[in-house]
């Protein structure tokens, strides 16, 4: 796709107030593929100016218009499949077939999701004597990550859209040539001119002017813990509403009786899926110290296979930075058993699938978020013991149980203080609420949870 050289506000691309502008570099290769405007405090100013004159119409739409319009969007998104898959090939680096089936595949679920969840659901009950109203909370700040663009885009658009909330979106500066791809499904789709407008930049010119900007009602932002921090901060200062989706450092757990083969498999294939740069990756294995052995020797075997199938990380500071992770993990005593810190390639900012055993709970590779292709195998000595290494970090976002019974696995996950654990290998289910306990994040995504953190409650007494 070409990419547009302007804004998209109150149902039209205009011109952006500054001249700087935002190169887009495909990480394979190397190569400038195009340039999007830097927005400014003004572009974000004019958005929202634009989202707040849309929002009292929208809000009274009927819901099952809203529904009609999200259907549109879906069914677009569907027509427009491969284009979309090839711009998040070409910005992301991830390989075509990924990107039809994920990078395409799952935002177009979450929109088919929220068209029927808008006609659904019940925006008004009755309580004893009261009935109580679900209202739009107003305008929504929505800053997005790179590592999913499209979908992290439509699980917060989608959602806010269905509740009669109306965006401003501010995309990663890595991808946002996929956001310009979704604002023009936006408006194919008949969405009113200023219910979802489109502001690219930096994070820190105009994400921080989005998130303090005094007329946005909701800041919805998924990305670094660091960054979630400071929104956080902005966000109760303001006694603003927030959600956050932050880091992960999710553990596999794998109990004696399970299958072990299969559970190193899919732990392995997890991790590297979208060369690691997952929120929700199962990027500690767990395993029992009699199993130690033969589960390193799977995952190490399983790496090799990948060998370059994967793509490369997003740029080259993500680059630097696993390798910096990978370098650490040699440093503190780990050892590693597949990939390493070398660059697989010449060009491109690519990492080696890495394994690393013989991790202890407290190394810096088991407690922090890598973002990239390297799992780390640690050894446990009992079920007590595996509990208080999975729930042995600052984070709590997901989390997978492997075991021989199903109850046996789901005893094991009621004990994880985290938001989401897939039983026995689980299928994703886009309905199903996503979201951290603990530093993972504030607020759920997807499914009618998703829905209702766009949402305020009235009740009037009779
Ligand atoms: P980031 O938090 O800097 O960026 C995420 C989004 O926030 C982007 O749109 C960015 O422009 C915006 N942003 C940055 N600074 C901002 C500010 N001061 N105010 C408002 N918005 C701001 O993340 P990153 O630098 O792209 O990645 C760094 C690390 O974050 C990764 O290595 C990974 O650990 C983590 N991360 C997590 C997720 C996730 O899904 N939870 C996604 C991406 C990155």
């Amino acid at each position: 796709m070409k990419a547009h050289d302007g804004m998209y506000i109150d149902g039209a691309w205009r011109p952006a107030v500054g001249t700087d502008t935002i190169e887009v570099v495909n990480p394979v290769d190397e190569q400038v593929i195009g340039r999007v405007p830097a927005g400014t405090a003004e572009d974000v100013d004019a958005a929202v100016r634009a989202a707040r004159a849309a929002f009292p119409g929208w809000a009274a739409t009927p819901p099952a218009e809203r529904a009609a319009r999200l259907a549109a969007l879906r069914d677009i998104l569907v027509a427009r499949k491969d284009e979309i898959a090839e711009t998040v090939t070409a910005e992301l680096g991830s390989p075509l077939p990924f990107s039809q089936a994920v990078h395409a595949g799952v935002p177009i679920a979450v929109a088919g999701s929220y068209a029927e969840l808008a006609a659904t659901y019940a925006f008004e009950e009755k309580v004893g004597n009261s009935t109580v109203y679900q209202e739009p909370v107003g305008v929504v700040g929505a800053i997005t990550p790179w590592n999913y663009p499209l979908h992290q885009i439509v699980a917060k658009v989608a959602p806010a859209l269905a509740a009669g909330c109306t965006v401003v979106l501010k995309p990663a500066e890595d991808t946002p040539l996929t956001a310009q791809l979704f604002a023009e499904v936006a408006a194919e789709a008949g969405i009113p001119a200023g219910v979802f407008n489109l502001v690219t930049g930096l994070g820190p010119v105009a994400g921080q002017a989005l998130a303090e900007h005094p007329d946005v009602d909701l800041v919805s932002f998924t990305g670094s813990t660091a960054v979630g921090k400071r929104i956080g901060a902005t966000a109760g200062g303001a006694v603003k509403r927030v959600a956050l989706e932050l880091g992960g450092k999710s553990a596999n757990v794998i109990l004696p009786s399970a299958d072990l083969a299969k559970a190193v498999g899919v732990g392995v294939a997890n991790v590297m899926s979208n060369s690691g740069q997952t929120c929700s990756a199962w990027t500690r294995m767990l395993v029992h110290t009699a199993q130690y052995d033969e589960a390193v020797e799977l995952a190490a075997a399983a790496a090799e296979k990948y060998g370059d199938r994967i793509g490369p990380v997003v740029n080259a500071k993500q680059q630097a930075r696993v390798r910096s992770y990978i370098d650490k993990g040699v440093t503190e005593g780990a050892r590693l058993v597949a990939g390493g810190p070398e660059s697989p390639r010449e060009q491109g900012y690519f990492v080696s699938p890495t394994v690393f055993a013989d991790v202890t709970p407290e190394m810096t590779i088991a407690q922090e978020e890598i973002f990239g292709p390297v799992l780390s195998i640690i050894r446990y000595e009992d079920e007590a013991d595996a509990l208080r290494i999975a729930n042995g970090t600052v984070y709590g976002l997901a989390g997978a149980v492997w075991a021989g019974g199903e109850a046996e696995a789901v005893a094991f996950a009621r004990r994880l203080d985290t938001g989401q654990v897939d039983i026995n290998g689980g299928r994703f289910n886009p309905l199903a609420p996503f979201g951290g306990y603990k530093q993972s994040g504030v607020g759920r995504e997807l499914g009618s949870h998703g829905l209702s953190e766009y949402l305020q409650t009235k009740s009037l007494q009779f």
